[in-house]
């Protein structure tokens, strides 16, 4: 009885061992992973906000001319993406269906990030949207892209009621309309307005905290403003 006790106890001991060997195990493999996501959150893109907004221009230049290449939208692409993406720039667009970001800038698979709402306004889930890319895919650069004729800020600045949720809109864009406003040339109320409500969301983003404004502090994310336009096809990046 004594002899099977004592055996019983060495075994004991050998099991506690075991788990106690394999605890450390799963911690030390836990933390090593957990590290590595740390530092892949933190870790710094390959080129430059200026060196990914000249690849934009570069590709809207070929659109624009009528020398698009399509380029990244073969099998072999979609293929070599499974393991994850690595896009370079981010586009807030609006929805207008005539400007689609990979299009106008001539992109294929995995090389943009879009975020899309009429009038590219932003609300805090389409802001949460950016900072992935930025904090989690290192992209170093945020296009902010308005157009010509823009159907959401023409709709501001016609006034009137609107329905549903329209009136969350008109919200995010009536400042950029009194700004027009105050500016006092009516002729150009529309066009003031577009370039106004992306120079408002450029501010809004570079001083979102705390993940962009810190990247923008820091060197490591450049965001500006555009507007593309709908007959040329060129988009004009704003100084
Ligand atoms: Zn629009």
């Amino acid at each position: 009885m004594k002899r099977f006790l004592f055996q019983s106890s060495i075994e004991q001991d050998l099991e506690e061992f075991s788990i106690k060997t394999s605890s450390f195990l799963a911690i030390a493999l836990m933390l090593s992973v957990l590290t590595t996501i740390a530092w892949a959150s933190e870790e710094k893109s390959e080129i430059t906000g200026e060196q990914s907004l000249q690849m934009l221009m570069e590709g809207n230049a070929r659109y624009a001319s009528g020398n698009a290449s399509h380029p990244d939208q073969s099998a072999e692409r979609r293929s070599e993406l499974i393991a994850g993406q690595h896009p370079f720039a981010i586009i807030v667009g609006c929805s207008d269906s005539r400007i689609p970001p990979e299009l106008i800038f001539d992109q294929g698979l995995g090389d943009i990030f879009v975020i899309r709402t009429a009038g590219q306004v932003l609300d805090d889930v389409a802001i949460a949207s950016i900072e992935y890319g930025v904090d989690h895919l290192s992209v170093p650069l945020v296009v902010v892209l308005g157009h010509d004729s823009c159907g959401a800020v023409t709709a501001v600045v016609k006034g009137g009621e609107v329905e549903g949720h329209l009136g969350s809109l008109v919200n995010f864009i009536e400042p950029a309309v009194e700004q027009a406003r105050e500016m006092g040339n009516e002729s150009e109320l529309l066009d003031n307005s577009i370039d106004n409500n992306v120079y408002n969301i450029v501010d809004e983003l570079k001083a979102s905290q705390p993940i962009l404004s810190e990247k923008v502090e820091k060197g490591e994310l450049l965001i500006v403003g555009a507007r593309y336009h709908l007959e040329s096809g060129d988009v004009e990046v704003f100084e």
